[in-house]
């Protein structure tokens, strides 16, 4: 069972309790919508771009723990980046849930979901919000499902 501690880390269940950044964004520049039929998760991602700079990064919405958890992460990490930088973040992040990366080097406080790569049905719960950023970032209006 030391798989699921490794999954449930203190980091992912504060970030649940107490999600960073948990609120609507009434003056986003852009957001969107995710749905995760697999698990349920529903997650509402807003943000406010000026300069090609992410000014303010925004989520609501409900799900599971790790769902929640890593939108709460996604939001702390991606703050004040450049949105040139969003895409490289992901692919190293998608690469670590899945199991295909390296070293989460750079990732920070994202790699705490690296234990999700020996579920892989919860891949989807940790990847949910960054999909829904990306629907966001090219301004797709329509629920992006992660199916
Ligand atoms: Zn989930």
């Amino acid at each position: 069972m030391s798989g699921l501690r490794d999954l449930y880390q203190e980091v992912i269940l504060d970030h649940n309790k107490r999600p960073r950044n948990f609120r609507v964004i009434e003056q986003a520049s852009h957001r969107a919508e995710g749905f995760n039929p697999l698990c349920g998760d529903r997650v509402t991602v807003y943000l406010n771009i000026q300069d090609g700079v992410i000014q303010d990064l925004a989520f609501q919405g409900s799900g599971c723990a790790i769902s929640t958890a890593s939108a709460s992460l996604m939001t702390d990490a991606l703050k004040g980046k450049p949105i040139a930088e969003v895409e490289a973040l992901f692919q190293d992040f998608h690469n670590v849930v899945t199991g295909n990366g390296d070293s989460p080097r750079g990732l920070g406080k994202l790699a705490v979901l690296a234990g999700v790569r020996d579920y892989p049905s919860r891949v989807k719960c940790a990847t949910l919000a960054w999909h829904a950023l990306r629907a966001a970032l090219e301004q797709r209006t329509e629920t992006v499902a992660t199916e």
